[in-house]
């Protein structure tokens, strides 16, 4: 294995075969998914195993426990396995991921279906929920008291600037998360919480107490960018619990109770929306004072959108562009203007500065909650979560000067005006 990504299948390869600028709605429709076996449906293969947890799991030991189960086990991105020193492994030019991500864990499963997860009810057919890839890597499972007991020990080194805990659709998951997080603010200090919410399940009071528990910042992962993609990839379309509306009540929620510059949202860029589409998300999120966390859509394998093209590069790097000047640079989308299919065609920012934003290469660095480096670089980096690393989409490190110029292309390739915007001599 050469680096984060996983050895037993072959990933999808769209990379360098998309010539199209963006994904078109029309493109972007996911499959249908298979029938799951009675026995397989809510954990049913694990729960009659039965066999006893016994520390550390990775995806496909194929130990059936039903015992693993959070608050006493969460799972986490093989990155943070890495760093936390739980398990070894190479991660391609770099050494570390800034943020342990978890993420609560149940033989149930997440009891959503979203198009583009692979942690989606749907794989229950295929797949226990300990087995499943999520951002294109494996989430091992390990004993919450161990992965406590080895940073409050300083047993990271220092590298975790934030830790996140993903709560998923299940009945217990706003309990749980409550008790995952006590645990760590009772003993650990150094490290902040970021909460990555189910808003589902989730009322106002619900947002405040995270907050009076000791989350330091709340997330909500819309994901889609209007509402007839939410629909079309995690409500009717897909039998999936979630509405718009709902994510938009406790977003409105975390706005008010954790304030400017501590909450967020995640927008996927590519499942079939106009730059338009993503960028006025990004600037109504801003208005509210918050920041917004964007992924590229990738084609994750054996979810209902795996047979998918990923975003176009060149839609991605306007995308990126236009939200970091948005969130960091004052600037406003009513200052861009878009073609008729609401692609952006022109920043409208300064020539010059623009030219230093790009130089600068912190927009095409993976966005998320802030570590201890600055407001605008994020702990959270996800090494090669979106992207395979051949084709970085998010850079979980900063760009060198070759990194910059395949971003340049990338970036102009699909905007006409470009000498009008900014193209470097
Ligand atoms: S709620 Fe989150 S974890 Fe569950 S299927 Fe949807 S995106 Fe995946």
């Amino acid at each position: 294995m050469g680096c984060l990504e996983m050895p037993h299948h072959a990933v999808p390869d769209f990379t360098g075969k998309t010539k199209s600028e963006f994904n078109e709605a029309e493109t972007m429709r996911p499959r249908a998914p298979s029938e799951v076996p009675l026995d397989a449906r809510n954990g049913g293969r694990v729960k009659a195993q039965n066999v006893e947890a016994t520390g550390l799991y990775r995806p496909n030991d194929n130990i059936l426990t039903p015992a693993m189960r959070s608050p006493n086990y969460v799972q986490m991105s093989t990155a943070a396995a890495i760093t936390l020193g739980v398990m070894k492994g190479y991660m391609h030019r770099t050494d570390c991921t800034r943020c342990l991500n978890l993420l609560l864990t149940y033989p149930e499963g997440c009891r959503a279906n979203c198009a583009y997860c692979g942690l989606a009810r749907h794989r229950e057919a295929e797949r226990d929920y300990a087995d499943r890839n999520f951002i294109r890597v494996d989430w091992p499972a390990v004993p919450y008291d161990q992965v406590i007991d080895i940073v409050a020990s300083g047993g990271d080194g220092g590298r975790f600037h934030r830790m996140c805990i993903s709560m998923i659709t299940h009945p217990n998951s706003d309990r749980d998360t409550r008790t995952v997080l006590s645990k760590w603010t009772a003993r650990i200090k150094h490290v902040p919480v970021s909460i990555l919410s189910n808003p589902t399940t989730m009322t106002r009071q619900d947002v405040q107490d995270l907050k009076d528990l000791g989350a330091e910042i709340f997330t909500v992962a819309l994901d889609a960018a209007n509402p007839e993609i939410f629909d079309r990839t995690r409500g009717r379309g897909v039998q999936s619990p979630h509405s718009w509306d709902k994510y938009w009540e406790i977003l409105h929620a975390a706005a008010e109770i954790f304030g400017p510059e501590r909450f967020g949202a995640h927008l996927i860029v590519g499942m079939g929306e106009t730059d338009h589409d993503v960028i006025s998300q990004v600037q109504a999120i801003r208005d509210l004072g918050g920041h917004s966390h964007m992924f590229a859509f990738f084609p994750e394998r054996g979810s209902l959108m795996d047979h998918l093209p990923p975003v176009p590069r060149p839609q991605w790097r306007r995308v990126q562009i236009a939200r970091y000047l948005i969130d960091y640079c004052g600037h406003h989308i009513r200052h861009m203007r878009f073609d008729a299919e609401g692609q952006i065609r022109d920043f409208g920012f300064p020539k010059g500065e623009l030219d230093q934003v790009i130089a600068a290469g912190v927009a095409f660095r993976t966005s998320g909650c802030p570590g201890k480096e600055s407001a605008e670089i994020s702990a959270c980096d996800r090494p090669y979560g979106d992207s395979p690393p051949r084709d970085i989409a998010s850079y979980p490190f900063q760009p060198n000067g070759h990194d910059l110029r395949k971003i340049r292309s990338q970036l102009w390739r699909g905007m006409p005006d470009a000498k009008r915007v900014g193209r470097e001599p």
